[in-house]
């Protein structure tokens, strides 16, 4: 671990949440009292005792500094902010959750949707309309007494059109596929302030865009997705010490390539802080965290795929048993509390015993490297497959995702970027050219995010998005970060 790891694993909010100097408010005043006019009720500035808070995300690295908060309590809401950016000459951007923005708002108009939350099961359909600025955490609550499951990520406490938009790669995964391609509608808000629906026959152009083209197609304000009918999973975590990095990664790495797709998997190298609410045999190690889940009914069977991974050696936590999937979380058991973060992320071909041994150099327990974590994910299986109405989601034929977050320590922000860089490069031979919109962060560099999507794609979704957005009031910027 590095020493810095080690000595500041406290981060202190109130520096990274609040700006000493705020921008000028002169045009975010006038923004202000044309909403107001119109009846938009929440309306923060600069200086106002809820600002900081509605501005603050999960990422707390990304210290927001928009000249007029709207805080939408409808759809109507934030049309209108939308009409008056674009007369005012305002750039608009929109906060779920705050778990993936990178992009720092600086001045223009920040809507944020937290005020739209809702979900409504429909258990005779096995669906789940949901509200912007809704966490999954919401829609597992809602679905899982009916025996049906969201397609949520690791963390259920992203937000859900975020992680839809950007196709959300979850725990079981290559059993469904992305979580994009159970999206049945979506009602969005377009760049000219219209409240549009798109579904496969109205405007399916806009409905192929919005599952996996991510940025600057609008601002979703609802969804309806498809839950699927699964209670219980044969799921969880094995924690490996540092000592048996080697023989973990290349087993699983041998293993992955060949399982069902019954079996989603991933392994992180964790460099894990000493805190007291982790567990004993975890707080302040370096360790190898395997997650596992089976969608299967048969436990005996699902003990037998997972046997050649205890073979590897003795856990120091072994956690993978049968589990109702409102516990999905378990599986990877991400961090709770907002932190800052700087991430990257890549996709990979393929991995051999060379690609293992590369990230070890680069990454691993022995690598003098402030990084919490170093994850991949086996993809393939339900992800490589079209959905019934294809989606703009990239990186289909990829085998495995790699993703690489940084010590959440201020003083090493600068150096962090080149640093998981470095490791990303330490894969290129094994690199697909593609990238996953949800795994790309402020590490990445401007070809990854150009080259997330293949030319013939990235074309039609900027098609749409001139079409949707012409005035260019989200500010998509194609060469980086949104
Ligand atoms: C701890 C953690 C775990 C994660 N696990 C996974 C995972 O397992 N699989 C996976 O695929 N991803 C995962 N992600 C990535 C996550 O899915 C994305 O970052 C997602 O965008 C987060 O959405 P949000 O609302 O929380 O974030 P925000 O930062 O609020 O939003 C991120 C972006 O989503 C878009 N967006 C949000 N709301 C709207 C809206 N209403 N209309 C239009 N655009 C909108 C905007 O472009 C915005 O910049 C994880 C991220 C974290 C931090």
């Amino acid at each position: 671990m590095h020493p810095l790891c080690k000595t500041r694993t406290r981060i202190e909010k109130a520096n990274l949440m609040s700006s000493p100097v705020f921008p000028d408010t002169t045009t975010g005043a006038v923004a202000h009292d044309r909403l107001r006019a119109l009846g938009v009720a929440s309306l923060l500035v600069p200086g106002d005792a809820g600002y900081p808070a509605a501005i603050a995300g999960f990422n707390l690295r990304v210290a927001h500094r928009p000249d007029l908060v709207v805080a939408a309590s409808s759809a109507a809401d934030i049309a209108h902010a939308v009409r008056v950016a674009g007369e005012l000459d305002l750039s608009v951007t929109v906060l779920g959750l705050g778990h993936g923005i990178q992009r720092v708002v600086d001045g223009g108009i920040l809507i944020t949707t937290t005020g739209l939350a809702s979900v409504t099961v429909d258990p005779g359909q096995r669906t789940a309309r949901v509200g912007a600025g809704t966490q999954w955490q919401a829609v597992l609550d809602a679905a899982t007494p009916h025996g049906l499951a969201p397609l949520c990520g690791s963390s259920p406490l992203v937000g859900v059109v975020g992680y839809l938009l950007g196709g959300g790669v979850g725990p079981v995964a290559r059993s469904y596929g992305f979580a994009a391609d159970h999206v049945r509608e979506l009602e969005v808000v377009t760049g000219t302030g219209d409240i549009v629906r798109a579904d496969p026959t109205t405007d399916p152009e806009l409905f192929w865009a919005l599952r996996g083209g991510k940025h600057g197609l609008g601002i979703v304000t609802e969804v309806v997705l498809d839950l699927v009918p699964l209670a219980t999973v044969f799921a969880g975590g094995l924690f490996f010490p540092a000592s048996q990095a080697r023989a973990v990664l290349q087993t699983w790495a041998e293993w992955s390539a060949t399982v069902s797709d019954s079996v989603t998997t991933s392994v992180a190298v964790l460099r894990l802080p000493p805190l007291p609410h982790l567990p004993e045999p975890l707080r302040g190690q370096t360790v190898v965290h395997v997650r596992v889940a089976i969608v299967t009914d048969d436990a005996d069977a699902a003990e037998r795929i997972v046997a050649p991974l205890r073979a590897v050696g003795p856990r120091l936590i072994d956690a993978v048993t049968e589990l109702p999937y409102a516990q999905i979380a378990m599986v990877h058991q991400d961090p709770t509390e907002p932190m800052p973060i700087v991430e990257g992320g890549a996709l990979l071909s393929d991995l051999d015993a060379d690609a293992v041994d590369a990230l070890l150099a680069a990454a691993g327990p022995q690598a003098d490297v402030p990084l919490v974590m170093v994850e991949l994910r086996r993809l393939g299986g339900a992800l490589g497959r079209e959905p019934r109405h294809p989606n703009a989601v990239p990186g289909r034929d990829a085998a495995y995702s790699v993703f690489v977050i940084g010590a959440p320590v201020p003083e090493l922000f600068p150096v962090l970027p080149g640093i998981i860089r470095g490791v990303l490069a330490a894969l290129t031979p094994w690199r697909s050219p593609r990238s996953l919109p949800n795994f790309l962060g402020s590490a990445n560099v401007a070809a990854d995010y150009r080259g997330a999507w293949d030319p013939e794609t990235r074309a039609r979704l900027d098609a749409v998005r001139a079409a949707v957005d012409p005035r260019g009031v989200f500010g998509f910027d194609p060469e980086g970060v949104n």
